[in-house]
């Protein structure tokens, strides 16, 4: 049986309200937070292997010390609830089910990097979730978790909701920044990095919802024990979405390192019906694609990198035989064609280009040359964009050039 960190709660009745959340020993591990210096939280954090959810896997301790101590501005804490990844679902049940777990991590956060406002970039399509968010940060305030000298320790706090305009691209930290300014989301060019230069100028974390409501779970299983769930340098669990052709598709919370065949045929019930499986999505759909004899390999980020794919956002989309992958990758080049923020030329002209041959592609229209210009683009766009959108485009395109370029050939011959 698996530690349920973030999960444990779903499905209870009411467990998004605070007398619940509190019957349960919730913010327990915001009163003890308030009694331990910052600094030690931040090394409690980076010892217990804390990487981020969104999708990067940047530790989150680490980025936590990058904000510098003393400083005349003041700092901000940006939650990023921008869930647009597709095949990604998890923030959304964490604030639907255990708002107030998040809420604690916020505080901790804030706590330990000495930073007085947070607000939570939520995507606009969450407009129920952006609702409930609110509510309990009434009851959050009424409780004395929020606001002024929280739980009597001199410490003060404010946290707002903010909704998004349903671009993918603010789900990147900068454009999330931009948008939360007030100006279009478009990326900005690192360094400087949001650490010292973020919201309006001034230092500023941002981290992910699931990453924050990790939080509290340190302060109250300890460090080693929440390395320990996970691998090393990697530690807890994840809440992996899974989608697709499967028996049971949903979000399981398992620890890291779980194999994805585990995942697929032991927690989602293996494949629907007679279907047999062709390949899977990792990691949203960002991540470059595994073949059906790939999938022993565990979900830590480390392993999937060795695989030449990535954990992402722990997005799992299995795919059957029954489905071409013409089609998965017209799915795919769409999106990203349609979500380029258009701010430079290799992703602007890239992924519109490469969307219009894959339509080409779809309808027999092309030749084989056709699929090397595809990947010449592709290539084209590989870290020579302004942000991670460029090669998270790329990668999967490429990926499925490769390892299925044979069923495409075979298409077009049809
Ligand atoms: Fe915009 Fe794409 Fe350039 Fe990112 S890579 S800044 S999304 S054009």
């Amino acid at each position: 049986m698996s530690e349920k960190y973030l999960s444990r709660n779903f499905g209870v009745t009411d467990s998004h309200k605070i007398e619940v959340y509190l019957k349960g020993n919730g913010y327990s591990a915001v009163r003890n937070a308030l009694k331990i210096k910052p600094e030690n939280i931040i090394e409690e954090i980076k010892k217990a292997g804390l990487r981020g959810r969104g999708g990067a896997g940047f530790p989150a301790g680490v980025k936590w010390g990058f904000v510098p101590k003393k400083t005349d501005k003041p700092k901000y804490l940006c939650v990023n609830a921008d869930e647009g990844e597709p095949g990604t679902v998890k923030d959304r049940y964490i604030m639907t089910h255990n708002p107030h777990q998040l809420f604690e991590g916020i505080i901790i956060a804030s706590y330990a990097v000495g930073i007085n406002t947070a607000f939570i970039y939520i995507r606009g399509e969450y407009e129920n979730i952006a609702q409930r968010l609110e509510e309990a940060l009434d009851e959050a305030r009424a409780e004395g978790f929020l606001g002024k000298n929280i739980q009597g320790s001199g410490f003060n706090l404010d946290v707002y909701v903010h909704r998004g305009a349903g671009a993918y691209i603010c789900g990147e930290e900068t454009a999330l920044l931009e948008s939360l300014e007030g100006k279009r989301g478009n990326p900005r060019l690192k360094p400087p990095f949001p650490a010292s230069v973020g919201l309006f100028n001034c230092p500023t974390v941002i981290n992910n919802v699931e990453t924050l409501a990790n939080v509290p779970v340190i302060i109250n299983v300890g460090a080693d024990a929440f390395q320990k769930t996970g691998q090393k340098g990697d530690g807890g669990t994840r809440i992996f979405g899974v989608s697709g052709m499967v028996k049971k598709p949903g979000v399981y919370e398992l620890p890291v390192g779980t194999t994805l065949r585990d995942i697929i045929f032991k927690h989602a019930g293996g494949m629907k019906g007679s279907r047999r499986l062709k390949a899977v999505i990792p990691g949203g759909m960002s991540a470059p694609v595994l073949t059906a004899d790939e999938i022993d390999v565990p979900m830590d980020f480390e392993s999937l990198m060795e695989k030449k794919s990535m954990l992402g956002s722990a997005g799992i989309i299995v795919i059957d035989q029954e489905t071409s992958m013409v089609d998965v990758l017209k799915v795919v080049t769409k999106f990203y064609a349609h979500e380029s923020c258009g701010q430079c030329t290799p992703c602007r002209i890239g992924n519109a280009w490469i969307y219009r041959i894959v339509k080409r592609v779809a309808a027999r229209e092309a030749g084989k040359r056709d699929l090397d210009t595809i990947c010449r683009l592709a290539n084209n766009m590989l870290g020579k964009t302004l942000c991670p959108l460029g090669d998270a485009a790329a990668m999967p395109i490429l990926a499925i050039m490769k390892k299925f370029r044979t069923e495409i050939e075979s298409h077009l011959e049809q």
